[in-house]
């Protein structure tokens, strides 16, 4: 964690800023190992203060042993706070983030102190994020592991009989008991037309209602996530679904063959999208390959079209193609890709050939 702060502080001297005060609560974990939130972190030129409440005082002194600490008591507002804890610091020029710093907070401040120039940045944490250290790949391989393993007993223990509510429950239930502090994001269970909503909500339909199931899901393994799509054919394998099926799928192990260092985002998306579009359903291919994974859910980069940044080792990327027809449904693989010096790595390693996703 210190590494992190030292690259800002360096970044801090290069743009002439006394200060940061980091307002995101993921940037803050990102950089002093906090997992609480509403706190801020005050990164100065000379040193570092993590302002806080009295809640979380123990769970500060395990998780970031050694840093500065400003607490407040129960009778302060965070607002008037942080303005008492910057008057105090008195940095000149305080970077602020523009992402996460809402109007309220920076009004407050600036009418309470007057002769701090308040100065906007924009994703100067969100950019370090984007390359992960070996603790973070770590973390990162124990989620997709943790969604395997979850993934693994839901699908020997599927029914006909069984809601998509109840599996989306299954898997969340599973994750947990594996140890996983939750689901990186609400699961989608999604029985035939449905799985043509890139963001169905499970309802109480019934496995048995549809020849196939899209499931997409992902484990939070405390602090990063993982992110998969798998689709299950709970019926005969028409012949419709396996030529889809196929498609989408030539089209991801393209896309992941295309990941490596120097090749760019929409390079990569493109390997895959060129596949569906020579087999016809371009249109029906709606959204970007992938994005990135690590604290939240989608972070950068962004795996799509016009994004021409290159990718490095240690981004962890999604690809994720998909085709989708309205009135019959849609189909979507998707696993989690690390890129590493020589090329790529999949973190994620849950059959995908077409006759493994056969249940029953
Ligand atoms: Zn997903
Ligand atoms: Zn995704």
């Amino acid at each position: 964690m210190t590494d992190r702060r030292e690259k800002l502080r360096r970044q801090l001297k290069h743009e002439g800023l006394d200060a940061l005060l980091v307002t995101s609560f993921t940037n803050v974990t990102y950089l002093t190992g906090f997992t609480g939130d509403d706190s801020y972190l005050l990164l100065g030129r000379g040193g570092d203060l993590l302002i806080s409440d009295q809640r979380y005082t123990t769970q500060l002194e395990q998780e970031c042993p050694g840093l500065e600490l400003a607490i407040r008591g129960p009778g302060t507002k965070m607002l008037e706070f942080a303005a008492s804890v910057l008057e105090r610091a008195k940095p000149r020029r305080l970077g602020i983030e523009a992402d996460s710093m809402t109007v309220g907070l920076r009004n407050a401040l600036a009418e309470a102190l007057p002769t701090i120039e308040l100065a906007p940045t924009s994703g100067w944490v969100e950019e370090l994020r984007v390359i992960k250290d070996k603790d973070e790949i770590e973390r990162t391989r124990r989620a997709c592991d943790l969604a395997r393993r979850a993934f693994e007993v839901v699908r020997a223990k599927l029914v006909p009989e069984m809601t998509e509510q109840q599996v989306a429950n299954e898997i969340e239930y599973q994750a947990r008991q594996f140890g996983a502090k939750g689901v990186s994001f609400e699961t989608i269970v999604a029985v035939g037309p449905r799985a043509a909503l890139p963001h169905a909500r499970p309802t109480a339909r019934r496995i048995a209602d549809s020849p196939f199931t899209l499931i997409d899901w992902g484990v939070n393994e405390g602090l990063y996530m993982s992110d998969l799509t798998r689709v299950l054919a709970t019926a005969k394998i028409s012949p419709k679904l396996r030529k889809l099926y196929g498609v989408v799928l030539k089209a991801q192990l393209a896309g992941i063959e295309a990941i490596r260092p120097g090749a760019t985002c929409e390079q990569v998306d493109r390997a895959a999208r060129s596949i569906i579009e020579q087999a016809g359903y371009g249109r029906h291919f709606g959204h970007g390959l992938g994005h990135g994974i690590g604290l939240e859910i989608h972070e950068a980069p962004r795996l799509a079209q016009g994004q021409e940044r290159p990718l490095k080792p240690g981004m962890i990327v999604t690809v994720e193609p998909g085709i989708y027809f309205p009135e019959w449904g849609g189909i979507r693989i998707e696993d989690d890709v690390l890129v590493t010096r020589s090329g790529h790595e999949v973190l994620t390693s849950v059959p995908k050939e077409i006759d493994e996703c056969l249940v029953g």
